[in-house]
């Protein structure tokens, strides 16, 4: 490749070359800490700085907030962004970030909870340790008619690391309501009402069911499916 630049090069800017060294010496999914770039880097000032900055580049480095497995001094670098050494690249996007206005309406749609797993911000995880953080995500909605676009959803810091890239397909799931009973619509629709999931009647059995001993499955299953089962 022509006009790359070392990251050692020491006649571009910190930025670009904290980029270059998180391609060259880092590599796209892997960690380093926050005391290895400081080290490369000796004598460049706010240098951590330099490095968030990609992000508005769209290149994306993880802390410990997007990745609970980091600890407080490891970042992720996970995607590289735009190539921010080319002439007239890296500035930021105007649309980029989001103003406080889309972040609170996100946020107040959603009912302040992370759409994915239901945790709500500062509540603990139910497994593992940590604090739910919400955040804004990104989430490319093909719609109905074919087109797709960028819609806001407020996920945890969990549920946003897996949830990353992933396409919600709005004809697939209005193809597969279509094939609901009656009876399953219904229930489907009243889950949507109160945005809240509710259990049947045969859902409870069923739970309860589940969990007896051996035995008593026995005895239950025998009444319910007959002798001959
Ligand atoms: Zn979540």
């Amino acid at each position: 490749m022509t006009n790359v630049p070392s990251w050692q090069d020491t006649s571009y800017g910190s930025k670009v070359r904290v980029a270059r060294w998180l391609v060259e010496v880092v590599g796209e999914g892997n960690l380093f800490t926050k005391t290895a770039m400081r080290e490369a880097f000796p004598g460049v000032a706010q240098i951590d700085r330099r490095m968030r900055d990609l992000r508005e580049a769209g290149w994306v480095i993880d802390t410990n907030r997007e990745d609970p497995i980091l600890n407080s001094n490891e970042h992720r670098f996970v995607a590289e962004g735009e190539p921010v050494w080319l002439p007239g690249r890296g500035k930021a996007r105007p649309k980029s970030t989001l103003t406080a206005t889309q972040r609170s309406e996100t946020m107040r749609s959603d009912s302040y909870l992370c759409r994915s797993c239901g945790v709500g911000a500062g509540e603990s995880f139910e497994s593992g340790p940590g604090t739910a953080q919400l955040e804004i995500a990104r989430r490319q909605v093909k719609l109905a008619d074919g087109s797709t676009e960028t819609q806001l959803v407020t996920e945890c810091n969990r549920c946003r690391v897996g949830n990353r890239g992933s396409e919600a397909d709005l004809t697939e799931l209005l193809r597969r309501v279509d094939t609901l009973g009656p009876v399953e619509r219904k229930a489907l629709a009243q889950w949507m009402e109160a945005d809240h999931r509710t259990y049947s009647i045969l859902e409870k059995l069923w739970g309860t069911y589940r969990s007896l001993p051996a035995d008593a499955r026995g005895a239950v299953k025998q009444a319910v499916c007959g002798e001959s089962q």
